[in-house]
């Protein structure tokens, strides 16, 4: 019988997810979900000393923002639990200790100020094969000194036993067969002198007791995967092992490499999902969601971070991805992040989402910039007529606050120096011809018959009435303005913008 499909997104709580973060739980979700599997959000806190207050929370929001909310999760528990590594401490160390007694691990007493001074001496050590039997551990002290350090409760960690000449091979689903050299692997610590686990161990044990079938993570892991396959056979576990898929990486636009929320800085752009507030310092590092992304076009950029469909088609609602996602078509090269394309894919999302869906977000911005709207149905038109215009949901109401309170100011200076009496003429004859209920087109051949019985081109009349209905030289058509705006505050307008170009 095939297994069940359990996967698991794993994040650290040290902070601000990055977009990154935000992928592979999406390939994670995406996968499981195409499979009628589970998804699991497990919270890998054991480095206490990176633990961030509020970010599990945090956490927690992102994926729920994003629409991509786990089936299991510490908010959520299922069968597996506890679904927080640190609530699982006394799980770990049975695991650490039948390692050593197979000979696969040791114990290492070396105080920090040992290790230092070996650090001094060869900056670049490793403890490892070469090093290891310089050390203060297992291997080297004899047995009944071991004994009695333990016995005295001399603190000390778990190292994995890395062996000699062997290679390490595994099949990745999305680089194929990915092989490692042993001896270019260090004894990393598995257990840590406060009893905790390290991500290594605990990572394994984990995905072992919460029968986790598919492990998708960033390319960043790789390095690791090595330990992680030597643990899951020293453990006696091969058979249980997840198939593995390590993501492309997320590059940074300009060069090589990672991006990193340094880039988002220097360049002016977000990297985390969600604004994210500094615990400690206070300071709030900018999100795509407060920038004014919708989460279905987040959602669908990071998608294309590393996956298509094999088609030209880049926009994806979450029930196509699910539908379409395939582990073969998600490359192994990495992948540039394009803030302007990011923006594209926001934008086509604006344009194809309903005026009704977008209006509470909308309002809201609105709210916040301090215009209160009472109107809801108005609001929809409002947004019909400049959803097109809009890149970010906080565009709403650059484009659109005029529709709540005529304008302060003109932009009298691209009016002005063609202005004259018969203009103002034309204006007032048109402002008192007006009458509810006409169309814009209708509007628009008033304009044009007057303007043409008065001796102008309609053209050069067009810029006027727009700044004055609108302030300046944006927004849609003029007379689908008019019309939204009805026939006594068109007329207010009007008389308004004469008297401040006159
Ligand atoms: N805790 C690791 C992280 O912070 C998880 C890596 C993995 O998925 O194995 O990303």
């Amino acid at each position: 019988m095939e297994k069940n499909i359990r996967v698991r997104f794993a994040p650290s709580p040290t902070g601000g997810l990055h977009l990154g973060g935000v992928r592979t739980a999406l390939f994670n979700y995406l996968f499981a979900k195409k499979h009628n599997g589970t998804f699991v959000l497990r919270v890998e806190d054991t480095d206490q000393t990176r633990f961030v207050e509020g970010a599990e929370e945090y956490i927690v929001d992102c994926l729920n923002w994003c629409g991509i909310t786990p089936d299991e999760s510490p908010q959520k528990p299922g069968a597996f639990g506890p679904y927080r590594q640190s609530e699982r401490k006394s799980s770990y160390k049975q695991y650490a200790e039948q390692l050593i007694a197979d000979g696969h691990a040791y114990y290492a007493f070396d105080t920090p100020e040992e290790l230092n001074a070996k650090r001094a001496i060869y900056p670049n050590f490793l403890y490892g094969q070469v090093s290891r039997m310089e050390m203060r551990n297992s291997l080297t002290l004899p047995e009944s000194e071991v004994a009695q350090l333990l016995a005295e409760n001399t603190p000390y960690v778990v190292r994995i036993k890395i062996p000699e000449n062997e290679t390490v091979s595994f099949v990745d689903m999305i680089r194929g067969i990915v092989s490692f050299d042993t001896n270019l692997v260090d004894d990393k610590v598995l257990l840590k002198a406060d009893g905790m686990p390290t991500y290594h161990l605990a990572v394994v044990a984990d995905d072992k007791a919460m029968e986790i079938s598919h492990a998708f993570r960033g390319e960043e892991w790789l390095p690791s995967a090595p330990i992680h396959i030597l643990l899951w056979k020293y453990l006696g576990w091969e058979d249980s092992m997840p198939q593995w898929a390590h993501l492309p990486l997320i590059l940074k636009p300009d060069g090589n490499g990672k991006l990193s929320k340094r880039d988002g800085d220097r360049l002016g752009f977000p990297v985390y999902a969600m604004n994210w507030t500094d615990p400690k310092t206070g300071d709030i590092t900018k999100g795509f969601k407060e920038l004014g992304f919708m989460p279905e076009a987040f959602v669908n950029l990071l998608a294309m971070l590393g996956w298509n469909d094999g088609t030209d088609q880049e926009i994806f609602s979450l029930a196509e991805l699910i539908n379409l996602f395939s582990i073969e078509r998600i490359s192994k090269a990495g992948a540039k992040f394009d803030f302007e394309k990011a923006k594209w894919y926001n934008h086509e999302w604006i344009k194809i989402t309903s005026a009704e869906h977008l209006a509470p977000t909308v309002k809201n911005e609105f709210n916040n910039a301090g215009v209160e709207i009472s109107d809801e149905v108005f609001l929809l038109q409002v947004i019909n007529l400049i959803k097109d215009r809009c890149n970010l949901l906080g565009d709403f109401v650059a484009q659109g606050v005029y529709f709540f309170a005529a304008p302060a100011d003109y932009d009298v200076a691209a009016v002005k120096p063609k202005w004259s009496p018969e203009k103002a003429a034309f204006f007032q004859e048109f402002a008192q011809n007006l009458a509810a209920g006409a169309t814009a087109l209708a509007l628009e051949e008033q304009f044009k018959a007057l303007a043409e019985a008065k001796g102008f081109k309609p053209g050069e009349l067009m810029l006027p009435l727009r700044i004055m209905l609108v302030g300046g030289k944006f927004g849609p058509g003029v007379f689908d303005i008019a019309v939204l705006l009805g026939v006594g505050e068109t007329q207010n307008r009007i008389e308004k913008g004469i008297a401040a170009f006159n």
